[in-house]
């Protein structure tokens, strides 16, 4: 189990439910980064007297120093801030909780450093995977999920041999239109798309989940974790958020892993793994659970996961358009500034404008990121 760690992003979701964990389990918390939300940040920072701070916003990190003057605090900035943030001496732990390409090089540089990466920054994977988890290998370092599918993943295959698995049974809840046809879904409000039936979320994950973008990228993401290829995941729509995913071994045994959708657990594991700790959050109540059932993903009308699936065996820098395109899109959404619909339409658009280089460098893939924002705010930006 981990003793001390980073937190990128601490502000967000992921970053304060982390925080949260580190608390109830005696965990330090060394160094904290937010993007320029200074005053969440302030509060923890006095809550956690971390050695380092950075904020990654040049006149927020300002702000943010003299807001802490009396601290005697050491405050960085910018991506240099963030990469001293995730190689600190200190540090057993990074957990990447920023969101955006923004987390790619801390990423790599904690590798470089054998810390444990607590992974919660999708587009590492999804824009980076092979040039991560190759780096991760060779430098030896940890690379533990966060997400809950990734989590109950992992969970299912851990202590399994090599050759033992037949497939990956990803599964998601389909979100809140589910059922719905595509043309039933023209007028979607941001309020509507962000009320998630089980999972509290930020907004930009949960209008993806809703279009089921956010299945699309985690189907990339354990392709590259668990080192299978697209045909050995089953995406499986799952309502009830009970199961969080399952393996199938080859004699036909199928593992899952269930809980009380809560992101406090897999964030608790990524921290003590290998050992299991008591946990603050409720416990699955058997004689409370309704049935559990299963269909299959409708890629019809929720064609952002047809998308990502067709990504992810294009390889190369197509994933990490999608995501940069699908990324500016949904914010575009957010501020009603592109139909609900139109966001397939620019992340489509952008793969099939940019998305078919090989994806071989940093350099590359952070190029392929830029190029793909920079299609939607030209072509969908209203
Ligand atoms: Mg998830």
């Amino acid at each position: 189990m981990v003793q001390s760690i980073s937190i990128l992003g601490c502000t967000g979701s992921i970053g304060r439910q982390t925080a949260a964990v580190a608390e109830h389990t005696g965990i330090r918390v060394a160094a904290l980064t937010a993007q320029r939300q200074i005053d969440r940040l302030e509060e923890q920072v006095r809550k956690f007297r971390p050695e380092f701070v950075a904020v990654y916003d040049e006149e927020a990190a300002k702000q943010f120093k003299i807001a802490v003057a009396d601290m005697n605090l050491r405050v960085g900035s910018g991506m240099e801030g963030l990469l001293e943030a995730a190689t600190l001496d200190s540090v057993d732990c990074v957990v990447t909780a920023v969101s955006g390409a923004v987390g790619l090089r801390p990423t790599l540089a904690a590798i470089d450093e054998k810390k444990r990466i607590a992974l919660a920054n999708k587009e590492t994977l999804v824009c980076a995977g092979d040039m991560v988890m190759a780096r991760a290998k060779e430098k030896g370092a940890e690379i533990i999920p966060v997400d809950s599918e990734h989590s109950a993943i992992f969970q299912c295959l851990s202590g399994r041999g090599e050759g033992e698995l037949r497939r990956i049974l990803l599964t998601g809840s389909g979100g809140p239109f589910r059922g719905k046809r595509r043309e039933e879904l023209e007028a979607v409000t941001p309020e509507q798309a962000v009320k998630h039936p089980n999972w509290s979320m930020g907004a930009k994950i949960s209008v993806d989940s809703s279009t089921l973008m956010n299945k699309g990228l985690e189907f990339v993401e354990a392709m590259h974790l668990f080192g299978v290829s697209p045909e050995d995941i089953t995406v499986v729509i799952h309502p009830q958020s009970v199961i969080h995913s399952m393996v199938e071994l080859l004699d036909g045994t199928v593992i899952a892993q269930l809980g009380v959708p809560d992101m406090g657990l897999p964030i608790q594991l990524a921290l003590t793994y290998p050992q299991r700790l008591p946990s603050m959050f409720e416990h699955l109540d058997f004689w409370k659970l309704q049935d559990l059932s299963f269909e299959e993903p409708d890629l019809e009308n929720f064609p952002c996961l047809a998308l990502a699936m067709d990504c992810a065996r294009r390889g190369g820098t197509a994933p990490c358009v999608m995501s940069a395109a699908n990324e500016v899109a949904v914010h575009l959404f957010l501020q009603h500034r592109l139909a609900y619909n139109r966001i397939y339409d620019a992340a489509a658009g952008a793969v099939e404008a940019l998305g078919d280089s090989p994806a071989d460098d940093l350099d590359t893939i952070l190029a392929a990121d830029a190029a793909a924002r920079a299609y939607v705010r030209e072509r969908f930006g209203r």
